[in-house]
């Protein structure tokens, strides 16, 4: 059996590394046949040394020249380009059959259309591309035929708890969806109390280690919002059949709630290596490098309802998600600039769900026709999220 052959778009992420440690277990199985990151050439040139890709992308193109300087340096004999359609027509062209889909935010959104047009195997991460495009998504996934395994931990999760991945829920007697989140850095706190949050406590998640964007949406509950939103078009699932539980110790990684009763569960150390083995291998299993789960020295599992009051992106997001057509494009591109420009220090976390919110009442949702419609609804959100910036905040 040849290996698979395996694009890692954002591969110099947290959830490129982990990809790329999984492989570099399994040699046999999988190789990295295409490398993509934004602007670190460095980071790039080094995940070349290590795995000999046929073909490294630098998403800058004022960075191709540098990447190919430290490409020859190195030794290393590939093929190099630049700019965002490389990394589109990379998605879908030959070189690999499966493509894991971790770039972040709305840049990702062309790339993950493209693997999943071209049917490949999509390995999904970027959760805001089908937060944005979840419809058009799908139908470019019926069109090319391919399978998407999510590896979001909380999809993930779900998948493996459902029969045969992602079913018809009504038939498959599926009462609800039950998403687990940790609650952040800031669970048990008011809204008095989040003033004077600043980028860096707001990225020390307690229990995963993440990229500065879902750090921050994270300890905004934005993060569990997008994942509502991506569970409700992955699994087909009613927004009333999807809930929110707040669990501190990230041990239970989401569950489905059957109409006899029956509640299945998926376990496991935080370590997202566990859900990228499973997508990459399904429907085998191969060993992560991930610890065994030791439940008695956890010794407890806690649960509570989350406080929509404190963190108001959780409720826009449902919100959004009932307003339908484009409302959920629009709350993730104010939500990216809002992360944006407090990551930047020029807006207080508080701030984050109010810019968040004004967007939404200033563009109503409108119906989703195409992707260039889309990419403008997206671009006319950014500009009214700058808007409501200035006005509000500078
Ligand atoms: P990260 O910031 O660590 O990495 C982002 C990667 O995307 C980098 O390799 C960067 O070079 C690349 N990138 C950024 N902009 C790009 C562009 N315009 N073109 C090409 N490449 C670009 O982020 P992350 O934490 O790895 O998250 C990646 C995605 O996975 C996000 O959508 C996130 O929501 C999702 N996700 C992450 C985790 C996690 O544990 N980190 C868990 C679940 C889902
Ligand atoms: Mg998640």
């Amino acid at each position: 059996m040849s290996p698979r052959q395996v694009a890692v778009l954002g591969a110099t992420g947290s959830i490129g590394g982990s990809t790329l440690d999984v492989i570099a277990r399994h040699p046999e199985r999988f190789r990295a046949s295409v490398l993509v990151a934004h602007r670190d050439t460095q980071a790039l040139a080094v995940l070349c040394e290590r795995f000999r890709p046929d073909l490294a992308i630098i998403a800058d193109p004022a960075m191709e020249a540098d990447l190919a300087r430290r490409l020859a340096a190195a030794g290393v004999v590939c093929e190099v380009a630049s700019g965002a359609d490389a990394v589109t027509a990379a998605a879908a062209g030959p070189l690999c059959d499966t493509v894991v889909a971790a770039i972040v935010g709305a840049a990702g959104l062309d790339s993950t259309l493209a693997a999943a047009r071209a049917g490949k195997r999509l390995l999904l991460a970027n959760k805001e591309s089908i937060v944005m495009g979840g419809a058009l998504l799908l139908d470019a996934l019926r069109q090319g035929g391919g399978d998407l395994i999510p590896i979001d931990s909380e999809h993930n999760a779900i998948f493996q708890c459902l029969p045969g991945g992602r079913p018809d829920l009504a038939r498959s007697g599926v009462r609800r969806l039950i998403l687990t989140a940790s609650g952040g850095p800031f669970r048990g706190r008011k809204r008095a109390d989040l003033g004077a949050i600043t980028p860096d406590e707001a990225c020390a998640h307690p229990k995963w280690s993440m990229g500065r964007k879902i750090s921050v949406d994270s300890a905004t509950l934005m993060n569990k919002g997008l994942e509502v939103i991506e569970a409700h078009h992955l699994f087909a699932a009613p927004v009333d059949a999807i809930e929110v539980v707040v669990h501190p110790q990230s041990l239970v990684h989401s569950l489905v709630d059957y109409v006899d009763g029956s509640v299945l569960a998926q376990l496991g150390n935080p370590d997202m290596r566990t859900a990228i083995a499973c997508a990459l291998a399904f429907p085998e299993r191969i060993e992560a490098g991930v610890a065994p789960l030791d439940l008695a020295a956890h010794a407890r599992l806690d649960f509570e309802a989350p406080d929509l009051e404190t963190f108001r992106c959780l409720a826009l997001a449902f919100a959004a998600l009932r307003a339908g057509g484009d409302a959920t494009a629009i709350l993730n591109a104010a939500n990216e600039v809002a992360v944006e420009a407090f990551l930047a220090g020029s807006l207080p976390f508080l701030g984050i769900s109010e810019l968040v919110e004004r967007v939404l009442e200033e563009l109503p949702a409108q119906a989703v026709v195409d992707v260039q419609t889309l990419v403008a609804r997206d671009a006319e959100a950014r500009r009214a999220a700058r808007g409501v910036l200035h006005r509000a905040y500078c």
